[in-house]
């Protein structure tokens, strides 16, 4: 049986595995958590996806109590500025598309045209919220969509049913502070010190670290949370990287941390603006914003993608500290070895685009939990952890890959190389299909990766990869009901608008 486990690294990754064992298993598993005080957290991650949702409900966590304590905001979805090089937007929303006669809106709004409107504000309600920087709770609480809330209690992924509209922005320190009051709360023993040795007995298993100054920890399994160390995984078994650099070029970033000047214009959504040598990320936090620049140094030094994100985010504003990080794209081909499950940046990195690093941690430590291991350590279970974890990763990749592949801007040497670099195996056959018709869940990429349908077709369409013609049996429907499908999405949405609090107003009001 395995009783003890000892978590190496105190990020995000490690605080959000800590958490989830012991609520899962309470005090019949013994966990510690080893960080070291000398390591830094990466200090970024502010941006979630909005399955989340399934994470804090499952610890029991209500919102109304660590959102303002983790200067938490809301994001309805990604705004993508400049794909097209001339300064338009549209939205990747967390909304399922509605269908009427059988076909998605957005199989109607190509065949009916855009009258006005493109496709995201057309067959997406809570765009328009984005649009007027709307909260998605009014101020005495409710959800917009009443239906949709409630605790989803001890549900994991895999029982994910309704799309959630929303999922949040909050300060990756502050998070990782609050689980981690939350999780020796309930128990899990926290050392702050350094491993300095990780020791493997004759078969190679994991058997103890050592740390600087608190001795040894023994453990029966041991979770690799050291960010893009990778001390166990990497650093001491010694498993094979697979590196994506291939499809996802963009190898640094650097973060700025900017308080915002007019609280009032707080939006609930995460900006992706495309850069000349990569994009920019704008996360909007109850009290500043966090912004980088996520690029390839093939094609801009670190020093002049820090001056472009200060031009564009910070203008006379040096004094503000920039942090530039190195980013290891890729996975390891086993995420779990013998005794050690890697977690978070140790495990995969795909990039931050579709802010998709704390979903992977969730992702990872359900299944860890799906696939918990007795003393034998069955070789299967752990094979089709592996497969899991491995699938997830890949098809995000995919997913990323289409975004640079569709986008329409070839203006500069990086944007050029966009459309000739290589593309997973796969996506060159779904991306054919995407100009024929829009893709749906039996042609997106096939295995559990979080997202569904509605997103590859709303990033399709958004980037200009659509069908050259409306699917043809829409011309033998009466669009009757289609068009009153429009009307009313419209109608509920000015509603909406008219109703809700602005996203600040709502925030500054929990926050009292
Ligand atoms: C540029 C960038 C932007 C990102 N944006 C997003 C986003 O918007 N949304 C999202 O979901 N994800 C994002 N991610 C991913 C996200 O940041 C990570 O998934 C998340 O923060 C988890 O990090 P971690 O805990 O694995 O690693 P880290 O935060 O690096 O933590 C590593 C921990 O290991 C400890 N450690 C290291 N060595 C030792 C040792 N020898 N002994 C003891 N302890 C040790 C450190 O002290 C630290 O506590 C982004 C990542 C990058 C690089």
């Amino acid at each position: 049986m395995i009783r003890s486990v000892v978590i190496v690294g105190g990020g995000t990754a490690g605080w959000m595995t800590a958490s989830y064992l012991k609520e899962a298993f309470a005090d019949r598993i013994d966990v510690t958590l080893v960080e070291s005080a000398a390591v830094s957290r990466i200090g970024v991650g502010e941006a979630t996806f909005s399955t989340i949702r399934h994470f804090f409900d499952y610890l029991g966590l209500d919102e109304a109590d660590w959102l303002p304590k983790c200067a938490g905001g809301y994001k309805l979805g990604i705004r993508f500025e400049n794909w097209d090089g001339d300064g338009g937007h549209f939205y990747h929303p967390f909304e399922r598309l509605r269908m009427v006669d059988g076909f998605s809106l957005a199989d109607w709004w190509l065949e009916l045209g855009d009258r006005g409107r493109p496709m995201d504000r057309s067959v997406f309600l809570t765009t328009a919220l984005s649009e007027a920087k709307r909260s998605p709770r009014m101020l005495d609480g409710t959800l917009f969509a009443a239906g949709l809330d409630g605790s989803l209690g001890r549900s994991t992924l895999d029982e994910q049913r309704a799309q959630f509209p929303y999922a949040y922005h909050f300060d990756a320190d502050k998070v990782a502070r609050y689980l981690a009051d939350h999780a020796t709360g309930r128990g899990v023993r926290h050392v702050i010190d350094s491993v300095e040795q990780v020791v493997q007995d004759q078969r190679g298993w994991i058997s103890e670290v050592r740390t600087a100054e608190h001795g040894s920890l023994h453990g029966d399994l041991f979770i690799d949370c050291t960010g893009f160390r990778a001390l166990l995984i990497d650093k001491t078994l010694g498993t094979r990287f697979e590196s994506f650099e291939d499809v996802l070029p963009n190898n640094r970033a650097v973060a700025l941390r900017v308080p915002r000047e007019t609280e009032s214009d707080m939006a609930p959504y995460t900006k992706a603006t495309a850069m000349n040598a990569g994009w920019m990320w704008t996360i909007p936090l109850f009290r500043r914003d966090g912004n980088g620049y996520v690029y390839s140094d093939r094609f801009i030094s670190p020093e002049d993608a820090e001056r472009e994100l200060r031009d564009a985010v910070a203008p006379g504003r040096d004094d503000l500290e920039a942090n530039h990080i190195r980013m290891r794209i890729g996975r390891h081909t086993h995420s779990w070895v013998k005794n050690c499950v890697a977690i978070g940046l140790s495990s995969a990195f795909v990039e931050p685009l579709e802010s998709t690093g704390i979903f992977f941690i969730q992702h990872a430590v359900e299944q860890l939990v799906k696939h918990f291991p007795d003393e034998t350590f069955d070789e299967r279970q752990t094979a089709a952890y592996n497969t899991r974890i491995g699938n997830a990763v890949d098809g995000v990749k995919e997913f990323l890959a289409l975004h640079y592949r569709a986008a329409r801007r070839d203006d500069t040497p990086y944007w050029k190389e966009a459309k000739v670099r290589a593309v997973p195996e796969g996506l060159a056959a779904r991306m054919e299909l995407a100009g024929s018709r829009l893709l749906d869940e039996e042609t997106i990429y096939p295995h559990y990766h979080g997202f569904e349908s509605y997103s590859w077709n709303a990033m399709s369409v958004g980037l200009g990869l659509r069908p050259r013609r409306p699917h043809p049996a829409l011309k033998h429907i009466d669009p009757t009901r289609a068009l009153a499908e429009f009307a009313r999405i419209e109608a509920e949405a000015k509603a909406m608008v008219a109703a809700l609090p602005s996203c600040h107003e709502y925030l500054a009001s929990i926050n009292d």
